[in-house]
């Protein structure tokens, strides 16, 4: 099939294969990725109006007892200065988030034993009983069923876990032996089962990865509809395996997005610090190809450097308020309006 009639069904909203998503892939070009945006923007809005819903992200731990080859916060990673943040920490996070307008936290770290299943349900409690109008999304990587069932009956209403690629092959080379991409997709089922609202989502341009990969991936959020998608450019981590690699690039993350709101029109979809990192005005892209989500960095200016999952992140000097501030008018830049709410997905079962 051609790219153009690929291209037409995409945007009927009628289903693609692997094949046909290869293609698209492989035929990027500016008119293509503008083609594909412009769909895209109007679907969002169609949906969504110009709202741009805000999370505020929480990155409470950077101890990790994982060894997942691209991450600049893995075990093995000797040159990064671990942190913690308590209880009391991270309710001031919220309590300052509030007033900004954040209706959503998320709490985003990695796999530290130190914050068990008990602790971690206390602080979602904590949360949801100081702000019972707020959503909180975890995004503490994979757990036993009945762990995501604890933190569901203790009020966590939304779990992000990017499936990171759905290639059995390029999971294995992304990954050490002891973690499995069985592992992985089961978690998401079983936060889905739950009840959740599960974000999955992978990194454009991790070493190896092809454009099958990326096709794979794209068949899969096609089948899996989650609620959410994450994806942003891989970029290379200090002192990690993958140090040395190429970063994924602008463009290729662009098309993706664009891609993925027009299998999804009602997605949440986030322009993200690795989109911004990558270019100074990456997010505002991101937007205009179909994004409709920004998560600013909540956590203390103390440790925002330290969460460092690749390196050159952007953001981790500024206040909070200063950063919200200075993403509204990036937003406003491209049309888009920050909106006060828990902003849930719109997706239907
Ligand atoms: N421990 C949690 C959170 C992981 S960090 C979990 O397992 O879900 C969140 C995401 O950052 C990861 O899922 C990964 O896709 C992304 N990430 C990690 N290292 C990266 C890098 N070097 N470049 C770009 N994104 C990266």
């Amino acid at each position: 099939m051609d790219v153009n009639a690929i291209t037409e069904k995409l945007i009927r909203g009628e289903l693609i294969d692997e094949a046909g998503f290869a293609e698209l892939i492989r035929a990027d070009s500016p008119e293509l990725r503008a083609a594909l945006a412009g769909a895209a923007r109007e679907k969002c809005r169609a949906v969504y109006g110009n709202a741009v819903h805000i999370r505020g992200l929480i990155e409470f731990t950077n101890y990790c007892k994982n060894n997942c080859f691209y991450c600049g916060i893995r075990a093995g990673c000797k040159s990064a200065e671990r942190y913690r943040l308590s209880e009391e920490e991270i309710l001031s996070c919220c309590r300052e988030g509030y007033e900004l307008g954040f209706r959503t936290f998320v709490l985003q770290g990695g796999e530290d034993p130190f914050f068990t299943p008990e602790r971690i349900e206390n602080i979602v409690r904590a949360i949801k009983k100081a702000h019972p109008d707020c959503a909180v999304t975890l995004s503490v990587g994979e757990h036993p069923k009945e762990v995501y069932a604890l933190w569901k009956q203790a009020g966590a209403d939304r779990y992000l876990l990017r499936h990171e690629t759905a290639d059995k092959a390029h999971y294995e080379s992304l990954h050490p032996a002891e973690m499995s991409f069985e592992n992985r997709m089961r978690c998401l089922r079983d936060l889905r089962a739950l009840g959740y609202q599960v974000g999955c989502g992978m990194m454009v341009g991790s070493p190896g990865q092809m454009p099958e990969t990326l096709a794979r991936d794209l068949v899969f959020i096609q089948s899996f509809r989650p609620e959410m998608v994450g994806i942003g450019p891989f970029i290379p981590a200090k002192d990690t395996p993958f140090e040395s690699e190429k970063a994924g690039t602008l463009e290729m993350t662009l098309l993706l997005l664009s891609v993925i709101r027009l299998i999804l029109p009602e997605v949440l979809l986030p322009a993200t610090t690795a989109l911004g990192t990558i270019h100074p005005r990456g997010r505002e892209m991101g937007i205009l190809a179909g994004a409709n989500v920004c998560m600013p960095n909540l956590s203390p200016v103390s440790v925002r450097k330290k969460y460092a999952l690749y390196d050159n992140k952007i953001c981790t000097g500024d206040e909070a308020a200063q950063c919200l501030g200075c993403l509204g008018a990036r937003i406003r830049s491209v049309g888009g309006e920050i909106v006060i709410a828990r902003g849930d997905s719109k997706l239907k079962p």
